[in-house]
């Protein structure tokens, strides 16, 4: 349920309402926009069946959330959220581009590709030291040797770095060397896990399970909010289908839906969510087309040599590429990149 207040309403209204919320045992949430606040109340709502809120000063209504996720709803929170990473705001007009290889392999690999993509335009650094692959017998990634040579990259770069923790007890010794928390698509229902972010306050990039509907995911996002974070970024990485050309179905529909659906910003993954070289730049374009914040684009000098996911990474040459190409669908959306 969201309680939204008068555009006149005094911060003693509001807190007198908080304060009746918390009483009656519902937990708060409260969005302060330009206009007015809006203050969403968690909880059991048969208490409220005898407690007329909307008879409380400066209160203009109460609504029903009738949707199963509250505060990643657009109903809770009209304006976009802006994930701000290190002054790079995510969900705003400009389109945000984070690149690299698949998983980090050494220091000259990831300074080769870090260089080459910052040139191209990209300003935040992809790279997994903790890969949580399908087999147990294939490389499971440098560990914390991995996110120092990210820390290294980022410190000779300045670009930001996104990188993927996997399991709770890691969420503190990555966040060291993190800017933004990765949770890949076979943790999106890792609840433990995505409470764990929760309570810090760094962004999360939170990848949609390969079988999750939209509304899972969502939910899932919801769970990182309700810990009281609410730097979140969703990306789309493609899904499970009957179709096996490509590695995965690049779902483009849930771009402008869970926009509508929710404030939080959109991204999408065109490497994974293909898994072919050659359709990650036309992908990359339909994706902003149709309102994608940002892209995350694996990256590799040699993607012959790459450790994992060569097939779908670009070389340097073509990551240049793309980012041009991208950089005219986003002009013509009155976008920048
Ligand atoms: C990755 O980004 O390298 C990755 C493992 O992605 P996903 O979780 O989408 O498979
Ligand atoms: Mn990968």
């Amino acid at each position: 349920m969201v309680i939204v207040m008068a555009a006149d309403a005094t911060q003693k209204e509001i807190e007198h309402v908080v304060e009746r919320l918390h009483e009656l045992g519902f937990k708060t949430h409260l969005s302060t926009g330009i206009e007015r606040t809006i203050i969403g109340a968690i909880g059991d709502e048969k208490p409220l069946r005898d407690e007329p809120l909307e008879a409380f000063p400066g209160v203009e209504k109460v609504v029903p959330i009738m949707r199963p996720f509250k505060l990643a709803s657009r109903i809770f929170k009209e304006q976009d959220t802006i994930v701000d990473v290190n002054g790079i705001k995510i969900g705003g007009n400009r389109i945000v581009l984070m690149a690299g290889p698949c998983a980090v392999e050494s220091y000259e690999q990831v300074m080769e590709t870090a260089r080459a993509v910052k040139e191209a335009g990209a300003l935040i650094l992809r790279g997994g030291a903790f890969k949580p692959r399908t087999s147990p017998h294939k490389f499971q990634g440098l560990g914390e040797e991995g996110l120092k040579i990210l820390a290294q990259a980022k410190e000779e770069t300045g670009l930001s770095i996104v990188t993927e923790v996997m399991s709770p007890q890691h969420v503190e010794m990555v966040a060291k060397y993190t800017d933004i928390f990765q949770i890949g698509t076979r943790n999106m229902q890792n609840y433990m896990l995505l409470q764990e972010v929760g309570r810090t306050d760094k962004p999360v990039l939170l990848k949609r399970g390969m079988s999750a509907r939209v509304e899972e995911w969502i939910l899932s996002a919801e769970y990182i909010l309700d810990m009281g974070n609410f730097n979140v970024i969703l990306c789309e990485r493609g899904i499970r289908t009957f179709e096996t050309y490509t590695r995965n179905t690049l779902d483009l529909n849930a771009i402008p839906l869970v926009k509508q659906l929710s404030h939080l910003p959109v991204i999408v993954d065109p490497s994974h969510g293909t898994g072919r070289r050659s359709l990650v730049i036309p992908m990359a374009r339909a994706a902003i087309a149709a309102g994608a914040d940002g892209l995350l684009v694996e990256v590799h000098p040699n993607p012959e040599k790459a450790i994992s996911d060569g097939p779908q990474s670009l070389i340097p040459e073509e990551f240049g590429r793309l980012v041009e190409e991208v950089k005219r669908v986003a002009e013509a959306l009155g976008r920048q990149v």
